[in-house]
């Protein structure tokens, strides 16, 4: 029986048509730069992005890592949402290994940073402060879109206060098809931007770090000392190509799909729907979560026992199966 996992949208199969393409892939040493496979994923993405330069890696924790070690330097600073996932998720990595000082401050509501905020925590030029270099944004944030007149205004604010920009992208393809706009259009406003291909691009493992080409030059020598250097890595690789070849249009899916599943559950006095979705993401609060998960359990659907939980749609989630849970739900409410 089909189990319908609802924890996140990492937790998806390859499809068989991914599998062939993974097998069939013309391999090489990718750290000496001899995969052909990567490299072609490589300059896909670079263009998709409308940058100089891609390099592929393990994870979208990695490509954070390594763009925080590329633009900073020991003793520098990076600003960040106090919950985004390049300062809290990320095991401290910028602190631990590139000894680069986070500096948290609150999200808004709509998973934006305020700017007269990130103005106010950014250090004078003087021997008792870190030295503020770098702003970092996630799109999407818990499954909120940035505007583009935000991210506009972002760029102007980063030039005018000489901070390098990097998006946390692992999510940015949602936002596009949100927005119904080029990708491009996002990273434009950034000087560098991870991707994860092993969210809701359904590809087995892998991520992306992008920039101009002296970032990512520094990146490499980065990634080999993280122990990121992976040799017939090909056959991820084009795990990835064919993600990006036919699963980014089809995520208008996962986010009609959590529409219909934040209105069907909307329904059940039971369950508080905390916020719309906007993309593949939608939030509940349920009476008696603590019995509810098992219960769902039982029926093969698979929720997260936070109690603020989270609900992620994907290519592995269909809208009969969004019926299944809906049903569920009411079941366990009966
Ligand atoms: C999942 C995630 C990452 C890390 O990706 P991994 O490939 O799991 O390391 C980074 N940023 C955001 C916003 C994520 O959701």
């Amino acid at each position: 029986m089909k189990i319908i996992d609802l924890r996140s949208d990492t937790v998806t199969q390859p499809t068989e048509q991914m599998k062939k393409a993974m097998i069939e892939a013309p391999l090489g040493d990718d750290v000496y730069g001899e995969d052909p496979t990567v490299n072609i994923l490589e300059t896909k993405v670079a263009t998709l992005l409308s940058k100089e330069a891609a390099m592929f890696t393990p994870s979208c924790t990695q490509s954070n890592l390594i763009a925080l070690m590329s633009h900073c330097q020991r003793g520098d600073e990076y600003i960040a949402g106090q919950s985004a996932h390049s300062y809290l998720y990320e095991a401290g990595g910028g602190a631990v290994l590139g000894s680069i000082q986070p500096q948290p401050i609150i999200f808004e509501d709509d998973g934006s940073l305020d700017l007269d905020k990130v103005a106010a925590v950014i250090k004078p030029q003087d021997v008792h402060f870190a030295n503020s270099r770098l702003l970092c944004l996630e799109n999407t944030m818990s499954g909120k879109v940035l505007s583009l007149e935000y991210l506009q205004q972002v760029k102007a604010f980063a030039d005018k206060h000489k901070l390098s920009l990097h998006l946390d992208g692992a999510r940015i393809f949602n936002a596009a098809v949100k927005l119904e706009i080029d990708v491009k259009e996002i990273s434009k406003n950034f000087d560098t931007i991870s991707i994860c291909l092993s969210k809701g691009l359904g590809a087995p493992v892998g991520a992306m770090i992008i920039g101009n080409k002296e970032l990512i030059n520094k990146a490499r020598a980065w990634r080999k000392m993280l122990g990121g250097g992976m040799r017939q890595a090909g056959m991820l690789a084009a795990a990835g190509i064919y993600a990006l070849d036919h699963h980014v249009e089809r995520l208008v899916d996962d986010h009609s799909n959590a529409t219909f599943l934040a209105e069907g559950l909307a329904n059940n006095p039971s369950v508080t729907v905390l916020e719309n979705p906007q993309t593949n993401m939608l939030f509940i609060e349920a009476n008696n979560h603590d019995q509810l998960v098992p219960f769902l359990k039982q029926k093969n659907i698979i929720l997260s026992a936070d109690p603020k939980c989270r609900i992620v749609t994907h290519i592995d989630i269909s809208t009969d199966d969004i019926y299944t849970v809906i049903n569920a739900f009411n079941e366990f409410y009966e």
